[in-house]
C-alpha cells in the first residue's frame, strides 16, 4: 500500500475495523473508505456489487463479520452462518471483478480443530473436528479462506487471510449475553464493584485457557500483512502466551478493585479446552506483538469507564 491508495476497511465500526483505521489514520494513509453497515448492507450482493463498481478500490481489509461469544454462538448459529457466508462471498467475489490489489480477510482461531495439539499451527486447520458450540461460524469462516485460496489459485488474485487469536480492546462488545469473557468479566467486576455485591459469577470451571490479543496489535499485523506477505497460507496472528480463565478473573479483579469472592458456574459451557496459537510464522516474517496483557486491561478499563460516564 502506498499512502495515496484506496483503501476499504469493511466493518469499520466493529472492535478489529475500528483498530485498522485508527493503525492505517497513524501511518498517514490518506484514503480510507469506510461505509457503515446502514449505508451498505455487505449481505446484500446487488449493494455490495454497486459499491466496488463506482468506488474506486486497491486494498481490502474485510473486518466485517457476525461474531460473538459462546452462548450468541451456542444460541443463533444460523445466524453466524448466514450472515459470514453473505458478507465474505459478496465481498471477497466484486473484490476480484473489480481487480482489487490486494484484500486481507480475518479468520479466527476458533476456527481450527477442538482437539488440535497446542499450541495450534497454521497446517492443524481441517484435521479434526470443530468445537460444537461454534461450528457454524468456523464453518463460514473457514469457506472464507478456502475461497480466497481459490481465488489465487484461479484468478491469480492475492487475498490473504489471517487467524487472530481471542481479541479485546477499545469498543469491545460488553452485552453480558453476546461478548466474550473478557468484555464480559471487566463488566461483571466494575458493576459488582459498584454495586457491593459479596460474589461474581464466572461461567463454567474456570480451567479453560485463552490467549488475548489487543486489537491494536492485531491492526499492526495485519498492515505488515498488507504490505509484507504474499502467501496463499494463513498466518496466525497472536501473542504466544495464553492464561486460565481463572487467572483471567483474578487479573480483571485486580485491575477493576473488586473486594469480593469470585465463583464458577459449571453449569455454563466450557468451549475449548485451549486454543494458543503458534506465532512463529509471523515472527519469522518479523512482527510480534507489543501490548501486554497488564498494560490492555488497564487500558480497557479505562475506555470501559470513560464509555460508562459518557452513557449516563
Ligand atoms: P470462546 O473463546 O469462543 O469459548 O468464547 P468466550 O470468550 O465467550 O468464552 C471463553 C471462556 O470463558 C469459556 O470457557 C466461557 O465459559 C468462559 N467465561 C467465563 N465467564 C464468562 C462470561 O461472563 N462471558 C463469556 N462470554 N465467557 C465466559
Amino acid at each position: 500500500m502506498d499512502l495515496h491508495s484506496n483503501i476499504y476497511v469493511a466493518g469499520h465500526n466493529g472492535l478489529v475495523g475500528s483498530a485498522i483505521v485508527r493503525a492505517l489514520e497513524g501511518a498517514d494513509y490518506q484514503h480510507i473508505i469506510t461505509r457503515t453497515s446502514r449505508e451498505l448492507d455487505l449481505r446484500n450482493k446487488e449493494a455490495v456489487d454497486h459499491f466496488f463498481e463506482t468506488e474506486p478500490v486497491d486494498y481490502v481489509f474485510l473486518a466485517a463479520a457476525k461474531v460473538g461469544g459462546i452462548l450468541a454462538n451456542n444460541e443463533y448459529p444460523a445466524d453466524f452462518i448466514r450472515d459470514n457466508l453473505l458478507i465474505q462471498t459478496n465481498v471477497i467475489d466484486a473484490a476480484y471483478r473489480a481487480n482489487v490489489s490486494k484484500l486481507l480477510f480475518l479468520g479466527s482461531t476458533c476456527i481450527y480443530p477442538k482437539f488440535a495439539p497446542q499450541p495450534l499451527r497454521e497446517e492443524y486447520l481441517l484435521t479434526g473436528e470443530l468445537e460444537p458450540t461454534n461450528e457454524a461460524y468456523a464453518i463460514a469462516k473457514i469457506a472464507g479462506i478456502k475461497m480466497c485460496q481459490s481465488y489465487n489459485r484461479q484468478y491469480g488474485t492475492r487475498f490473504i487471510s489471517v487467524m487472530p487469536t481471542n481479541l479485546y480492546g477499545p469498543g469491545d462488545n460488553f452485552d453480558l449475553q453476546t461478548s466474550h469473557v473478557l468484555p464480559a468479566l471487566i463488566r461483571k467486576f466494575h458493576e459488582a464493584k459498584l454495586n457491593q455485591a459479596p460474589t461474581v459469577e464466572v461461567w463454567g470451571s474456570g480451567t479453560p485457557r485463552r490467549e488475548f490479543l489487543h486489537s491494536d496489535d492485531l491492526a499492526e499485523a495485519s498492515l505488515f500483512l498488507m504490505n509484507n506477505y504474499e502467501g496463499n497460507e494463513i498466518v496466525n496472528i497472536g501473542v504466544g502466551e495464553d492464561i486460565s480463565i481463572r487467572e483471567l478473573a483474578e487479573r480483571v479483579k485486580d485491575v477493576v478493585g473488586y473486594e469480593g469472592e469470585i465463583t464458577f458456574n459449571t453449569s455454563a459451557p466450557d468451549g475449548t479446552p485451549r486454543k494458543l496459537v503458534d506465532v512463529s510464522r509471523i515472527a519469522g516474517l518479523g512482527w510480534s506483538a507489543r501490548i501486554s496483557l497488564e498494560e490492555g486491561l488497564r487500558s480497557v478499563y479505562e475506555a470501559f469507564q470513560g464509555l460508562n460516564l459518557v452513557e449516563q
